[in-house]
């Protein structure tokens, strides 16, 4: 055999259509723990990359729960939950996240993924009609697909076209909804979509991955920001593996639907439980998240200082109050070009790129944590104020 029999040809060529258009991704290899210095190869990074946004997860208390609970529990669930991996720190961790966000009942999934898509094909078949947002989580759109319902996509937070596009649907109806956008930083408007889904007779999905632990006084996430209960026509998901620093992702919502969820999730059915002991770790993570409200207050105090002096420097900002804040750029190349930029100033920022964003809204995605400094938020200022000055 030649080595031209291995190679696949129409691979080949779609890797170098990608690589041509500058869409090609490669990962990084990093030597340490996560955390707002990190170490690829042999240089240390200044991070504005990570979903940890409080410091969580490499934090000792929680390092030492995932320790002390891999000694009594071993590393693997060893089976599904349904069969005989579900053991005991999952269900008191199912407990605390269900009093923690207000609901009568959480369930555990081993990731976010996965729940968005075991959720909705369990409530909806393809007789049924799901709504998303167009800035939605690609794991929210490969949700409608899954279940083959058929989808309705409404502009970005325009709820007057979602009620209308409500009316025309007599079928059953999901709406799907990021609590806190992933790439634009935005907060849904949750009670004008629980009144609206209500109205029409329709559930409402809500992803929190990026509002759990973060935004709201406890952290309860983007109901709590709104002051609003998680009750039907309300299911709420978050994840654990963004503030809550571990690994998984929990529905949480009444006890009709966690039980169906039970009975009928595939993605819940057919996988492996998370190991015992990172709910353990998410056990101490959630206290911590629950008691020490500083690190919501250092992440507020480093939104805003990022936010004001971004606005001295004239950079286009999107009207974000969370953690995530991106800095339009336009086209692919001049993100890439700053992103290539901050990091020969050893400062991780990531360039995000059409098909993630729509296109001409490249951006820097710039993400804040707890523990980032008041002077490391200068750096990247001090940075960014360089990028347009031709001798970088
Ligand atoms: C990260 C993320 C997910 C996926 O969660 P995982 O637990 O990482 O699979 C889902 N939705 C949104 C909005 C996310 O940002």
């Amino acid at each position: 055999m030649t080595q031209s029999d291995l190679e696949d040809p129409q691979l080949r060529a779609q890797l170098e259509r990608l690589r041509a258009q500058h869409l090609y991704r490669r990962r990084e290899i990093v030597e340490s723990a996560q955390g707002v210095q990190i170490v690829i190869g042999d240089r240390t990074f200044l991070s504005f990359c990570s979903n940890d946004y409080l410091g969580l997860a490499n934090h000792p208390e929680v390092v030492n729960a995932f320790q002390s609970a891999a000694a009594h529990y071993g590393v693997g669930a060893g089976a599904s939950h349904l069969i005989s991996g579900h053991s005991r720190p999952h269900h008191a961790l199912e407990e605390e996240l269900a009093d923690f966000v207000g609901t009568p009942r959480a369930l555990l999934f081993s990731t976010g993924y996965m729940a968005n898509l075991g959720i909705v094909a369990a409530l909806m078949d393809r007789h049924g009609v799901v709504f998303e947002d167009k800035l939605n989580h690609a794991s929210l759109i490969d949700a409608a697909r899954f279940c083959q319902a058929s989808v309705k996509r409404y502009p970005h937070a325009d709820l007057d076209r979602l009620q209308s596009l409500l009316v025309t649907a007599d079928r059953s109806k999901l709406v799907l909804t990021d609590g806190v956008f992933s790439m634009d930083g935005d907060i849904a408007p949750l009670p004008r979509l629980m009144d609206l889904a209500r109205a029409r007779g329709a559930r409402l999905l809500v992803d929190d991955a990026h509002g759990m632990g973060v935004i709201g006084t406890h952290g309860g996430g983007s109901f709590e920001y709104w002051g609003q209960p998680v009750r039907p026509p309300a299911i709420l998901m978050g994840t654990l593996g963004k503030a809550l620093g571990t690994f998984g992702a929990f529905v949480a919502a009444e006890e009709e639907v966690i039980e169906t969820l039970i009975q009928r999730s595939r993605t819940y059915v057919y996988t492996t439980a998370i190991p015992p002991a990172v709910a353990e770790a998410t056990r101490t993570s959630l206290h911590l998240v629950r008691s020490e409200p500083w690190r919501r207050q250092n992440l507020r105090e480093r939104i805003d200082q990022f936010r004001r002096g971004a606005r001295e420097l004239g950079l286009r900002m999107l009207e974000s109050t969370t953690p995530i804040q991106p800095v339009l750029l336009g086209d692919s190349d001049t993100a890439l070009a700053a992103a290539l930029a901050l990091r020969q100033r050893d400062i991780l920022v990531p360039a995000i790129r059409p098909p993630t964003v729509p296109r001409h809204s490249a951006r820097l995605r710039v993400t804040l944590s707890a523990m980032h400094t008041a002077a490391q938020v200068d750096r990247l200022l001090d940075a960014l104020a360089q990028l347009g000055n031709p001798s970088l």
